[in-house]
């Protein structure tokens, strides 16, 4: 017997996990102690039922109910009374013990392998009743019970039998435990590698939002990163149009995203709308029921979860994040977690492509007239030298400065010379064409890049500004408003930026020698305005 023991210790020990530990106790209780049925009972934590997880039987429809039909602790707590008690186990005696209509239904019994009442050993174990072992833990609660029947030699259970039951019983227990540990630490691990997983992926993210201003990017990798961890048929990104009060879509991938594209979404509308103004995430697992819900149009009504995620920059929301599931699968909260961990970032990206854009803005143009400031103005030069000499083209420059605007700044004041500046900004607004390039170069100062153009355009330009100039005059009595022009064509003039900024600041000078109010080119002798007629 105890040799018996050894090996049924070392099965035990043998097989980690818990359907198998389960299996090896009820065949090993049937070997061992020669019971033609077995059952191994197991409650869990919080659960106050017992469930069946292995039966060694010879009916397999009972044994199938057996499987199926949790007893409750309280039906376990009724058998096992003290005056059925045999050391650790409880021998449930039919003479002494009238099972109950729901006590049968719990325990069905199967035909008795010993035959009838009549024919057993006189003393022996009446057909149909059994033995209970509790399985108890360290901590001496009962975690599972063993349920024996129908021994093969018939014989009633001695005290020797539930001795040696309860040192199999303190094994079985110890391996149920450590299964359950094991699972336990399986489970732990999983969830751990998952966090971990979620962690580095939130950190290349992260890194790329870092590294690009370009949104898309890095909508386009959280799009990659949420379907390797939420696994997701269709992704969208939504801005708030406050304007117009609606949610228009800036990013969807995958199934529907043309659709989605031309998608807006008034905000009192569907749940979209709603998370925005609840400022509230959704995980909604029965879109098609769901009362807010609104069909995109060209998409098709077919069963979708969904989980929508407020984007908030600074306290307000800006957008929205959203993710579905199509054909009937659903998310779970861990999944909105994720989203949500992504959709922070999805709004720091949309945040700095914004303020990156007014960044630029500010940072290049003159806050008086609008106009590229001289900074701007210096990189657009080079940046066009560079251009001139790669493809052999040409442009021009001109260089423009009020005449007098001392004396306009004496007889006006000083704030209506500020106007009067902003007024010929918008002179050079009018006069420049698209890929022109106007700035102001300081003071009273101005200039423009005229790409591909040739001198007689430039001239023509500039003959038109200097005329728009001086019609500001007009408006104001005692105002004189002019303007002088010098012009040098690349790389006729000059051929490199310096060079062509002394050029067209020559040709100023010329201008501004030659009386005032007039276009010089570099190298001309006298007033282009004859020129341009
Ligand atoms: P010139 O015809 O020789 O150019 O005469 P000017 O008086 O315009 O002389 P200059 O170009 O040397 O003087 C620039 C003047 O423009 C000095 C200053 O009073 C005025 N000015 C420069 N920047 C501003 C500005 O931002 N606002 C105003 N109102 N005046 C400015
Ligand atoms: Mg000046
Ligand atoms: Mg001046």
């Amino acid at each position: 017997m105890l040799a018996n023991l050894v090996q049924l210790g070392n099965l035990l020990r043998s097989s980690p996990d818990l359907p198998g530990v389960v299996r090896s106790i009820a065949t090993g209780a049937a070997r061992t102690f020669g019971f033609n049925e077995v059952t191994v009972y197991l409650s869990a934590p919080g659960d106050d039922h017992f469930r069946a997880h292995a039966v060694v039987g010879h009916d397999e429809a009972r044994d199938q109910t057996i499987l199926d039909t949790p007893v409750p602790a309280s039906a376990f707590a009724a058998l096992m009374l003290e005056r059925y008690q045999i050391g650790c186990a409880f021998f449930v005696d039919q003479r002494k013990h009238r099972y109950t209509p729901e006590e049968r239904a719990l325990f069905p019994l199967s035909e008795p392998s010993l035959g009838a009442p009549d024919q057993r050993p006189p003393g022996g174990w009446p057909a149909g009743d059994k033995l209970l072992v509790p399985l108890r833990d360290r901590a001496n609660r009962i975690i599972g019970v063993l349920d024996l029947a129908d021994p093969a030699d018939g014989a009633q259970p001695t005290l020797d039998l539930a001795k040696e039951l309860e040192v199999f019983a303190a094994f079985a227990a110890a391996a149920v435990e450590s299964a359950r540990q094991y699972e336990e630490l399986e489970r732990t691990t999983d969830l751990l590698e998952q966090q971990l997983k979620v962690r580095h992926e939130l950190l290349d993210v992260s890194a790329t939002l870092l590294s690009t201003l370009d949104h898309t990017a890095v909508f386009a990798q959280i799009a990659d990163v949420l379907k390797m961890l939420v696994d997701y048929e269709t992704i969208d990104i939504a801005l708030v149009d406050e304007c117009a009060n609606e949610l228009v879509t800036i990013f969807a991938q995958d199934k529907w995203s043309k659709e989605m594209m031309l998608f807006r979404q008034p905000l009192d509308h569907g749940v979209g709308g709603w998370v925005v103004r609840h400022d509230e995430p959704q995980l909604v697992n029965d879109m098609t029921h769901d009362p807010r819900g609104v069909l995109v149009p060209g998409t098709d009504l077919e069963p979708q979860a969904s989980i929508l995620v407020p984007l908030r920059f600074m306290g307000a929301v800006i957008g929205l994040l959203a993710v579905d599931r199509l054909a009937g699968r659903t998310f779970d909260t861990r999944e909105l977690e994720i989203v949500q961990l992504f959709a922070n970032l999805a709004a720091i990206a949309i945040r700095n492509a914004r303020s990156y854009k007014e960044m630029e803005v500010q940072a290049s143009t003159d806050g008086l007239t609008g106009l590229f400031n001289h900074r701007r103005f210096q990189e657009a030069l080079a940046h066009e030298v560079a251009r001139a000499e790669r493809y052999g083209v040409g442009f021009c420059l001109l260089m423009m400065d009020l005449d007098r605007f001392k004396s306009v700044n004496d007889s006006v004041g000083h704030q209506r010379g500020d106007e009067v500046l902003r007024d010929v900004a918008e002179v050079l607004r009018r006069c420049s064409r698209e890929s022109d390039f106007a700035a102001r170069y300081g003071g009273e100062e101005f200039t423009m890049i005229l790409p591909h153009a040739d001198v007689d355009e430039a001239r023509r330009v500039a003959e038109r500004i200097r005329g728009q100039v001086a019609d500001l005059s007009a408006v104001e009595p005692g105002l004189t408003v002019t303007i002088s022009v010098g012009i040098a064509a690349f790389p006729d003039h000059a051929d490199d930026t310096d060079g062509i900024l002394g050029a067209a600041d020559a040709a100023l000078l010329s201008a501004k020698a030659h009386g005032r109010n007039c276009v010089y080119t570099s190298g001309d002798d006298g007033p282009a305005a004859a020129l341009a007629g």
